[in-house]
């Protein structure tokens, strides 16, 4: 293999896309000795580097390059919770788009000058799939385009396809609507669909933008998924008949160390590879976390948490907590100033039932911690027995390399997708409630979260498939010699293709 081989990356700039894109260069690099740019603007490259000086567990980054595009706007990161109306003005949405759309001409650019240093093409470019322009620029310098899917195969196919089948037809008595690309027999419910995409007819901003850059990267030599073929065959076999190109599993990009360890330890395990925004305060530290779960028994301890941006409304955060201490089960919540406040404001404790952080804190029930926690730490321990989790992605895999089963509150873009697969296709989920303002009252928070922790009944049988999971997911990276995992032989089949495309078309020009 030629290891002078040049792959240009282009991620989205969310965190949640940066990091897998990040997580993806380096097992690529690792895997093919392969130069790998990484294209993006000044501000997330800070973050790409501070996240790596976070990460105890893995290599240098040798061969990885960041260059950096000019950003036509202040905000070089999606702002928390797009698709929710309650935060973001059409317009402040629409800069940020239309900045992401002035990348082009410097990445052509880049483009170019690897051409001219190199004399030859890069071997692809693998870009977001939000970022569908890509296909003709790499087209246009005579290589390909890879498109990266940060999620899984089935929450891909329903984003893709919702976006570019619109509008959608709901039935008026149960509101419930067919997606192209899945079995006649599916039905998706209107509620499981952002504001955004509920009511769009293709001419507002978010479906303009997504539907030209989705259709374009369909356009793309293949596709690259973060997930592992054996956890979700439905939604692996679908996309590839609706895309109708190759489709890479390579996932699960999380912390190597994450998927060699056992679900029991007991000490902290340095996972912080996904460090928070710069800026934010941070909550408590790992070893303190794993402190307070020393303190409890096996599979006993819910933690919840939406994600890196989301937070959820003033009166659903009250109810939140009236169901957790009538509950009786002890939690780690990661907790956020509810939505119309000032994320980066101090938590009040007006927020929360009077004297409720208290008395948490004097009978060790409840762990509050502010802003951010050390997720993975939390989800590898062994008092760890359920996630009430929004259902991103990221979330989703780490939650399952440890054998945790969830409580689904799904929010934003496709999640609710994610919630339903976990539901129906996995076993290892029940959904709580959908969006940041979700209706929930606390007698229901109480039933299901006992139901989930519950040692009999549907809470070990989920638990059971949660742990089924967890085999596949270690399994899929698996690296022996003489045997490897389906996610390494996927990667390897992908490096293949884009080298013998890469020979054929280098033929084709002499010729
Ligand atoms: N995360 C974390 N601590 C927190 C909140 C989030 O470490 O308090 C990390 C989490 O481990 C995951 C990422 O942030 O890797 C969130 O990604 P996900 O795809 O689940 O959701 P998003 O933030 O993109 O909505």
């Amino acid at each position: 293999m030629d290891s002078r081989e040049h792959i240009v990356m282009l991620p989205f700039m969310a965190h949640g896309h940066l990091i897998p894109f990040l997580a993806l260069a380096r097992q690529i690099q690792q895997r093919t000795g392969f130069i790998i740019t990484i294209a993006t603007t000044k501000l997330n490259i800070q973050y790409l580097y501070s996240s790596i000086s976070t990460d105890s567990n893995s290599q240098p980054l040798s061969n990885i390059r960041f260059a950096e595009l000019p950003f036509n706007t202040t905000d070089h990161v999606l702002p928390p919770n797009t698709e929710n109306t309650e935060f973001l003005s059409p317009s402040s949405i629409g800069n940020f788009l239309h900045a992401s759309l002035s990348l082009k001409d410097p990445f052509l650019k880049l483009l170019n000058d690897i051409v001219h240093q190199e004399g030859k093409p890069p071997l692809c470019v693998i870009s977001d799939e939000l970022f569908g322009w890509a296909t003709e620029l790499a087209k246009s310098v005579g290589t390909v385009n890879i498109a990266f899917t940060t999620t899984g195969a089935y929450g891909t196919l329903a984003y893709v396809s919702i976006w570019l089948n619109l509008p959608h037809r709901y039935s008026t008595d149960s509101e419930e609507f067919k997606v192209p690309g899945f079995p006649e027999s599916y039905r998706f419910h209107r509620s499981q669909l952002n504001p955004y995409v509920r009511d769009a007819d293709g001419t507002d901003i978010w479906s303009r933008y997504l539907q030209t850059q989705l259709s374009q990267s369909i356009e793309s030599f293949g596709w690259l998924c973060n997930s592992v073929e054996e956890i979700e065959p439905l939604g692996f076999d679908l996309l590839r008949k609706y895309l109708g190109v190759p489709v890479w599993s390579i996932g699960p990009l999380i912390p190597l160390a994450a998927l060699k360890n056992t679900s029991s330890s007991t000490s902290t395990s340095g996972f912080s590879f996904f460090k928070q925004h710069t800026g934010k305060k941070t909550g408590l530290t790992p070893e303190k976390c794993i402190e307070w779960l020393d303190l409890h028994g096996p599979d006993s301890v819910l933690y919840i948490s939406f994600g890196s941006q989301n937070t959820i409304g003033l009166s659903q955060m009250m109810e939140l907590a009236i169901g957790l201490e009538d509950s009786g089960v002890s939690f780690i919540w990661v907790i956020r100033p509810p939505i119309g406040f000032d994320l980066k404001s101090e938590f009040k404790a007006e927020w929360l039932p009077e004297g409720f952080e208290e008395r948490m804190k004097q009978s060790k029930r409840g762990l509050l911690v502010r802003n951010w926690a050390p997720q993975l730490d939390i989800l590898s321990h062994k008092s760890t027995g359920a996630f009430l989790s929004h259902c991103g992605w990221n979330s989703v895999l780490e939650s399952l390399s440890q054998g945790v089963p969830i409580l689904g509150w799904p929010m934003a873009t496709e999640q609710a997708y994610n919630s339903k697969m976990l539901m129906e296709e996995m076993g290892v989920s029940v959904e709580l409630t959908r969006g940041s303002q979700g209706f929930v009252v606390g007698k229901e928070v109480k039933r299901v979260i006992e139901l989930v922790l519950d040692k009999e009944g549907k809470g070990k049988d989920m638990r059971n498939k949660a742990v089924e999971v967890e085999k596949q997911l270690k399994e899929a990276v698996r690296d022996d010699t003489d045997d490897v995992g389906s996610s390494v032989k996927a990667m390897d089949d992908f490096v293949r293709s884009i080298l013998s495309k890469s020979t054929q078309e280098q033929a084709e020009s002499i010729e």
